[in-house]
């Protein structure tokens, strides 16, 4: 089972706390776009009806956002649903998927609830090693997963790394290019990846629960070609997005003074916890994402001391990172508090 980051609530009853934070689960802290907040209030009425099941209004506004066609998107119940879609679609017992480690957890998921194998790659300084990934490929991989930006390091694949990988594809293997942090990247050199659908093999996830701050309703999609997008429709279920996501959806993308507002949040935000970090010099990961990786002596005590002082963050154990902890980027507040707690341990 995937292990998530403690809720706050369970946090506050284990250790009778009554103020926790949260900086576990690379949410946006400020929370929705006001025109999503509105659109949901419009709708809550209506919630004895289905949704649409084909998501029609949610497709379309995606179509025109990213200049497709509706039939080259799929809408999931989180960008999760699609990860569980593809391994449906595409797996079986004998064949593999092949990804980094450490990576997000839920490819392997997928592929082992199949019967898959999983080839699992390490990263080369925090990156994916693509020449690395190309050598795992063999007859039976079907699925290769580059999770960009990669969870849990923050880290990119640049457009000409990417191509160069593409252009020595063997037939018969999918691309999926997980991009859930991609509207908080900042580096120019971050491939346009929607471009690429047309001349090679891949399958591109989005997600509203990350900068669009819907984690909490369930809205995730996926980009590619018309027949790629018509095999993983065939395992999807038919009211796969619920009501208020896929309206909070569409009002989220037509907000671009939201989105604005929370990437420059977040890069002020990026930009003040490096700051943070070489004062105390602790080494850290540079981030294209929401999330930092920062060096701890023990991250399994460093988490419980956290923990203990009512701040939620990821320890790097889980993805066999022994010596390092991933923070969220919370807000201003949340991140004087997490300062506050850190300064406080004794063992970090
Ligand atoms: N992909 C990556 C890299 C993620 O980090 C996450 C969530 O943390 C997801 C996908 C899943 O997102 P969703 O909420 O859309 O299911």
């Amino acid at each position: 089972p995937y292990v998530p980051g403690k809720p706050i609530n369970e946090v506050k009853r284990e250790l009778g706390l009554t103020e926790v934070i949260k900086l576990a689960s690379n949410e946006n802290p400020y929370g929705p776009a006001p025109k999503a907040k509105e659109a949901m209030v419009k709708t809550i009425g209506n919630v004895q009806l289905y949704p649409d099941g084909r998501a029609y209004e949610l497709k379309e506004v995606l179509a025109k956002y990213y200049n497709l066609n509706m039939n080259q998107i799929i809408v999931g119940n989180g960008s999760d649903e699609i990860i569980k879609l593809l391994s449906e679609a595409f797996l079986e017992a004998g064949d593999n998927i092949v990804q980094a480690e450490p990576t997000f957890s839920e490819y392997e998921f997928g592929a082992l609830l199949m019967g898959a194998e999983v080839k699992k790659v390490p990263l080369k300084d925090y990156t994916h090693d693509l020449e690395g990934l190309w050598q795992a490929i063999d007859e039976k991989t079907k699925l290769v997963y580059i999770c960009n930006p990669n969870n849990p390091t923050g880290t990119i694949i640049d457009e000409k790394a990417l191509l160069a990988f593409l252009a020595k594809l063997p037939q018969g293997v999918i691309v999926v290019l997980d991009e859930a942090y991609a509207e908080y990247v900042t580096t120019q050199a971050y491939p346009d990846s929607i471009k690429l659908i047309e001349s090679y093999p891949v399958l591109i996830l989005r997600t509203f629960s990350k900068i669009y701050a819907l984690a909490g309703l369930r809205v995730g999609y996926g980009l590619g070609t018309e027949e790629l997008i018509s095999l993983l429709e065939k395992a999807r279920e038919p009211f796969n997005v619920n009501l208020l996501g896929q309206v909070a959806a569409v009002a989220s993308l037509q907000d671009v003074t939201y989105k604005e507002n929370s990437q420059a949040k977040n890069k002020q935000a990026r930009e003040l916890f490096y700051l943070e970090c070489e004062k105390r010099n602790i080494s850290y990961v540079k981030s294209e994402t929401n999330f930092v990786l920062m060096g701890v002596k023990d991250a399994d005590s460093a988490f419980k001391g956290l923990l203990q002082r009512g701040v939620i963050v990821r320890s790097g154990s889980v993805f066999g990172l022994p010596q390092h902890l991933r923070v969220s980027l919370g807000t201003p507040n949340e991140m004087a508090k997490f300062w506050h707690a850190f300064d406080e341990m004794e063992v970090k």
